[in-house]
């Protein structure tokens, strides 16, 4: 896929390599790599983007049992970028994928997200690695990660005591990860068969923190499930059951107010 203007990255370069020899212009040259912050150039040169800034890359690991990848996604804030994104290098445990990101004078200020999957290959599950994304041969952001995707399995933790029928009671789970390093997902199971989904659990979601009242008194078991985000075949074992019991009684501290 080697485009016309790559003929002409090639002259900016030998263009530089000769300033450089010369011991002049270098300064100036820099000076014409695009930023952000620039509202138009006079340049109708696609213009090497070297400032790229992190926060608007995003880096993801993707394991599955017979291939690994990483995706990254840029958020660039108009349309007048390009990305050629290359290969990935691999050395030992470290992959290195260098792009070539440039900038054209003519642009539609609509944000847009390009994304791109590098293929890494079977990783090997005891390993740690670690994924460099470079622009123009300089580091921009990087992820670790490791070879397997298994998610710890966690505990359900109760906030308040002494819950009573019918009033929302807040349990969590306690915060787990996956080895890959993405997002995890949590479900509970509350033992109330009547307010769950045909498969008695709740929705998936990424936020730890649940409620439920129960209708009826009596001891309930509240359980919790964790899986990757990425990968949501990979789920943690379900946990432990955290017993609660639901009374009909008012609470003893609540007791205590009115004396
Ligand atoms: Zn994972």
């Amino acid at each position: 896929m080697l485009k016309p203007k790559a003929l002409t990255r090639g002259l900016f370069i030998a263009i530089i390599a000769v300033s450089l020899a010369m011991g002049f212009a270098f300064a100036e040259e820099v000076e014409q790599a695009a930023s952000f912050d620039d509202n138009a150039d006079e340049s109708e040169e696609w213009i090497p983007v070297k400032d790229l800034d992190p926060d608007r890359v995003e880096l993801k690991a993707i394991v599955r049992e017979h291939n690994a990848w990483v995706q990254v996604t840029i958020i660039f804030p108009n349309s007048g970028y390009d990305v050629e994104w290359g290969e990935v290098e691999q050395d030992n445990n470290t992959f290195i994928a260098d792009t070539r990101i440039e900038a054209d004078e003519i642009v539609l200020p609509v944000v847009t997200e390009k994304r791109y999957r590098y293929e890494l290959g079977e990783l090997d599950e005891e390993e740690e690695y670690r994924f460099v994304f470079q622009v123009w041969g300089e580091k921009i952001d990087s992820i670790k990660f490791s070879g397997s995707c298994i998610v710890e399995s966690t505990v359900v933790v109760f906030e308040e005591d002494s819950p009573v029928i019918d009033e929302s009671y807040p349990f969590s789970a306690e915060e787990t990860s996956c080895a890959c390093g993405n997002n995890v997902e949590y479900r509970f199971e509350w033992d109330d068969v009547e307010n769950l989904s045909r498969e008695s659990f709740s929705e998936w979601s990424e936020t730890p923190e649940k409620e439920h009242s129960w209708s009826d008194e009596g001891e309930y078991n509240v359980r919790v499930q964790a899986r990757c985000s990425e990968n949501p075949a990979n789920a943690s074992p379900l946990s432990d059951e955290n017993k609660i019991e639901i009374s009909e009684e008012t609470r003893i501290d609540d007791w205590n107010l009115y004396y």
